[in-house]
């Protein structure tokens, strides 16, 4: 019988697989894909987040690999807004570490397959949770077209946003969808922004509603800037 069954292999579920093998527990983690997936996902770390990456010894990886974003910059038509450095935020991580979500995967990933090299299964797609006895959990799971079966003392749920854990469990949760749509995008660097991230509040003769900004950038890879913008869409029309 297992310590902790994770289920979900995202950034969640791996970094705290990671801390429990460090503190010896017997720990897996079930990822319904079978492979990583290469999504850039996230514009940054922020610095809570590195100390907690301290604890389980990436966070070097992930700030060496990462730009340091160290002021927020907003704009509009060329006039820039203000401007909020992050030098205080943190001691030790004064920045907002971006990079691809699926590097911060991978760094994880690697430091859990160090500690265990067993403990992520990929391919594993949790179907059901029965309670055996007070203090166990039996998971069933689907693999490669198998039932799969575990015997644990924990369960926990890092299985994203429409988590079926908390479904299974029937654990009551707040749902909120947001009704503005955004496309983001990696793309070659040459807006001279350099390190800062950066946010452009541009009104568009297409938008009826004063409060929508047409677009906001974000640069936040050199040479490589990623854009986050909210298409036109946020018209009643
Ligand atoms: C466009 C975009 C931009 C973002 N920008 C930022 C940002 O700048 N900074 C930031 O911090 N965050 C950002 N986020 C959010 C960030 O990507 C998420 O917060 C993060 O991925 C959540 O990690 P997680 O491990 O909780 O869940 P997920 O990454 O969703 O991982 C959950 C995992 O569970 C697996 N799973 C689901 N169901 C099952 C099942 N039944 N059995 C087995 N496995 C299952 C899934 O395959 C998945 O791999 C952004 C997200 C998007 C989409």
């Amino acid at each position: 019988m297992r310590d902790v069954v994770i289920v979900g292999g995202g950034p969640v579920g791996m970094f705290l697989a990671a801390l429990l093998a460090e503190r010896g527990l017997d720990v897996a983690v079930w990822e319904k894909r079978v492979s990583p997936s290469a999504l850039s996902r996230a514009i940054g770390v922020h610095p809570p987040a590195l100390e907690a990456f301290s604890r389980v010894g990436v966070a070097d990886d992930v700030v060496g690999e990462a730009v340091h974003i160290s002021r927020g910059v907003a704009k509009s038509a060329g006039r820039t807004l203000g401007a909020v450095s992050f030098a205080g935020v943190s001691a030790e991580f004064p920045f907002v570490a971006s990079l691809p979500q699926h590097r911060t995967e991978a760094i994880i990933s690697a430091r859990l397959e160090a500690l265990n090299p067993q403990a992520l299964q990929r391919g594993v797609e949790l179907r059901g949770i029965d309670d055996v006895d007070p203090g166990h959990v039996r998971l069933h799971g689907r693999s490669g077209g198998h039932d799969v079966f575990e015997l644990a003392r924990f369960v926990v749920g890092a299985d994203g946003a429409r988590s079926a854990v908390r479904s299974l469990l029937r654990i009551p949760a707040t749902l909120k969808i947001y009704d503005d749509p955004f496309v983001m995008g990696d793309f070659r660097d040459d807006t001279g922004d350099a390190d800062d991230a950066v946010i452009h509040l541009e009104a568009g003769e297409w938008s009826s509603r004063s409060r929508c900004p047409v677009a906001c950038g974000v640069s936040s890879c050199t040479p490589v800037s990623r854009w986050c913008v909210r298409p036109p869409t946020c018209s009643p029309n």
